[in-house]
């Protein structure tokens, strides 16, 4: 398949597209399937996924504009620990969507019903990552469906 088609397979159609990840906490407890039908229910398309282990390289590229940020080793030692789950979600308005279905980055502050309220652990151990705009989902997908 030549990298033209390949993008092709992982750009939206329908509305944006957006790359979630599903962090180690979410696969080392079993709630990859419940958090899933969350973004399904909500009426998004999963239009790709793929299970894998970040190393550190990846957490850098992925985390860029974070290195050098008091939590970034925390992060990047949780981000490394176990695999996670990469998906690119299809849907309307589907960046603004997935960030609010996630709830707030610290878990205390987040609203019922979103998925760090229900799911995370702490700041750092939050469940979920989504990008937070088209520029960044566009540069998220393309690093891990590229
Ligand atoms: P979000 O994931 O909500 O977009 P950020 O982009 O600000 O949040 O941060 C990226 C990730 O870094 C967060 O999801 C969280 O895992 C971690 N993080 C951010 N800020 C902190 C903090 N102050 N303390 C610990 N971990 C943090
Ligand atoms: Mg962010």
């Amino acid at each position: 398949m030549d990298e033209g088609n390949r993008r092709e397979i992982f750009t939206a159609h329908n509305g944006d597209a957006t790359l979630v990840l599903l962090k180690p906490d979410v696969v080392e407890k079993n709630h990859i399937g419940e958090i899933l039908a969350m973004y399904e229910r909500a009426g998004l398309k999963i239009i790709a996924m793929r299970m894998l282990q970040m190393d550190e390289k990846l957490a850098a590229r992925h985390y860029e504009e974070h290195i050098g940020r008091p939590y970034y080793e925390s992060l990047v030692k949780f981000m490394t620990r176990s695999p996670i789950v990469a998906l690119v979600l299809e849907g309307e308005d589907a960046i603004a969507k997935v960030r609010k279905l996630n709830g707030a980055t610290d878990p205390s502050q987040a609203e019922e019903g979103t998925i760090r309220k229900l799911f995370a652990e702490s700041k750092t151990e939050n469940a979920v990552h989504a990008s937070d705009s088209k520029q960044n989902a566009d540069r998220e997908i393309g690093i891990f469906f590229g």
